[in-house]
């Protein structure tokens, strides 16, 4: 039997074999190496190959965790087949709290990349050809960005029956439609036929307790759905499926007060939260036009006309 070979950033996995290696793709400007620790295990038995992969973003601390608790308790090692490990993609913008790399790029924006071009576009080149090309799967993990909490949700395109079962296994509390973006690794890991799951859950720079544990319980399905894994955490209810979403926005600028919770079902007209003038002239409810979930609250406290506050899904 002739044995699938899996290499990584150049270097041959074995079967029954696990390594630590790190992409080297730039210096600071100190001469300080930037190294992205990738972790590597293959199980004895031939099964699929699957990345997990965290902090492509690098202020979205919550995958992070979850692929911290993944490693700690030795769900990375596959019973068969391989996982590749990825906790922290984007480590400049992890060490300075930033969505970009620092040339202000970001990340999911400029695949396929190119190994000449920005910083940015370097580290998704490595990244899609050196990784995600040798693997079959991938689970990249998200949270929402500036202030923005998203309750956990998958995010797919309902037209790939792949994706929607995978999503599915995931059960996460929410499965949402979400075309593919230009340049994302989303899209460009599909034109080379691996199906990439996009998690979102929490908001950049907060732990959030109960989107790492759907996270972990999430990614532990998947892989015992693929095989990799003998057992997994029980589904709980199946999730709501989402094939719209809009943004309820701000008409006003001032402050802003959510009231109503993260994740669950409003009527058209119910009141989700209020904006106030902070001189005391108006204090403005803001209703939800439609009826559907609250996926998304915005919770900066100042906010301007136009603002995404929440996001309703139907
Ligand atoms: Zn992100």
């Amino acid at each position: 039997m002739t044995i699938r070979p899996l290499t990584i950033l150049g270097q041959e996995i074995e079967p029954g074999g696990s390594a630590q290696l790190y992409m080297d793709i730039a210096k600071l400007p100190t001469r300080t190496h930037v190294e992205i620790p990738v972790f590597i295990n293959r199980a004895k038995k031939e099964g699929p190959f699957l990345l997990l992969l965290a902090g492509l973003h690098g202020d979205e601390v919550n995958g992070v965790e979850i692929l911290r608790r993944i490693i700690r308790a030795g769900y990375h090692k596959p019973t068969a087949g391989a996982i590749v490990c990825i906790p922290i993609m984007n480590i400049f913008g992890f060490i300075s709290q930033s969505r970009e790399v620092p040339d202000g790029r970001d990340l999911n924006r400029v695949f396929p990349g190119s190994p000449q071009g920005s910083l940015a576009s370097r580290i998704a080149w490595t990244l899609l050809h050196q990784i995600v090309q040798h693997v079959d799967y991938a689970l990249d993990f998200h949270t929402g960005g500036a202030s923005r909490a998203n309750f956990p949700q998958v995010r797919c395109v309902f037209e790939d029956a792949e994706s929607v079962e995978l999503a599915e296994i995931f059960n996460p509390p929410f499965v949402v439609a979400s075309k593919y973006l230009d340049k994302s690794l989303r899209k460009n890991a599909k034109t080379i036929g691996k199906s990439v799951l996009l998690y979102e859950g929490g908001e950049s720079l907060r732990l959030d307790e109960f989107a790492i544990q759907e996270g972990v319980k999430g990614a532990l399905r998947v892989l015992h759905h693929l095989g990799l894994r003998n057992d997994s955490p029980p589904a709980e209810n199946p999730p709501v499926m989402l094939r719209k979403t809009s943004w309820v926005r701000a008409t006003l600028s001032g402050m802003f007060r959510p009231t109503a919770q993260n994740g669950t079902y409003v009527e058209k007209g119910t009141v989700l939260g209020i904006i106030t003038d902070p001189y005391g002239e108006f204090e403005k409810k803001v209703k939800s036009p439609s009826s559907g979930y609250i996926i998304c609250i915005n919770y900066h406290p100042l906010v301007n006309q136009g603002e995404a506050l929440f996001n309703i899904g139907y």
